[in-house]
């Protein structure tokens, strides 16, 4: 909760997955009675046994507080944070904003789950404010594992939220798009509220490293391989992620070996041998432990 001055409503912070734990990103900032959602993702259960189903936030609070939400912010195209979009918008069926990248991954999730609804979905750009629900937005960029990720900086009645999203610095991103530190540093002079910060294992010591230092292995890897090479991209969102397509690409394209495999919806490139699949076609491929549980 952040503390407000006199004269201003309070802004409520809460969390209602996603926190401790990876996947079930969902928060709401709430001012006045009217919100914003920034994400909305699932998680994929530990348990081998369960297969390939998928947790979805709790999201009573929602419709239990009687705020009314005006908007879903989210940070990037991973699907513990796109994921349940679908069971949001359900309930609430309001503008979606996001970069183009996330939302051509949004506009496939929604067909996946059979949301026959218009969802209203906006386009976003760093450094471009936006007024969503009762607050002023600026996305910020950050690198991370997937492209066009973005932190947000929320201007409320109680002073600035700096939501990171996930991020992790890297200085030679696959996309050539670098972490806005500048816009960082900015908004700390200018002064910040509340930071809420997201990047895995930041309490390891040491630095991740670069995207880009897979090449390599994947260049070493792939030469080694006698008959057509299958790529799968197991970690949410990152099976049709176009930057790791053109890395792949890149590694892949002297001996145009790569191939998907038949019969699944593929997002093909065409010239250079390569194809990427969407998660749905991973959950055909082990179609058999499939299942679903939902927790709301
Ligand atoms: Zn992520």
């Amino acid at each position: 909760m952040v503390s407000s001055s006199p004269t201003s409503a309070p802004v409520r912070i809460v969390a209602l997955g996603g926190l401790g734990e990876i996947g079930l990103n969902l928060m709401a900032i709430e001012c006045a009675g009217r919100a914003i959602v920034i994400d909305c993702g699932v998680m994929f259960p530990d348990e081998p046994a369960l297969g390939m189903g998928t947790y979805i936030p709790e999201m009573a609070w929602l419709e239990r507080s009687h705020v009314a939400i005006e908007a879903v912010v989210l940070t990037h195209a991973h699907e513990d944070h796109i994921g349940a979009l679908a069971h949001l918008l359900r309930r609430f069926n309001v503008p979606v904003y996001g970069t183009d990248i996330t939302l051509a991954f949004v506009r496939r999730r929604l067909v996946e789950a059979e949301f026959d609804e218009a969802a209203e979905l906006r386009t976003i750009v760093p450094r471009k404010i936006f007024e969503a629900g009762p607050f002023t937005v600026e996305p910020i960029r950050v690198t991370h594992s997937t492209p066009n990720s973005i932190a947000l900086a929320i201007r409320t009645p109680a002073g600035i939220v700096v939501h990171s999203g996930d991020f992790k610095i890297d200085d030679a991103p696959v996309d050539g798009e670098l972490f806005d530190r500048e816009r960082f540093a900015e908004l700390g002079v200018e002064g910040v509220a509340v930071l809420l910060s997201d990047s895995t294992n930041v309490e390891r010591p040491g630095r991740s490293g670069s995207e880009s230092s897979l090449k390599p292995i994947l260049r070493e890897l792939t030469s080694r391989a006698r008959g057509p090479i299958f790529s799968v991209g197991i970690f949410l969102a990152s099976a049709s992620h176009p930057p790791s397509g053109r890395s792949l690409t890149r590694v892949w394209a002297p001996s145009g070996s790569a191939r998907a495999p038949d019969g699944g919806k593929r997002a093909p490139r065409p010239g250079n041998g390569t194809a990427s699949l969407f998660p749905s076609d991973v959950r055909r491929a082990v179609r058999g432990g499939v299942y679903r549980r939902q927790s709301a």
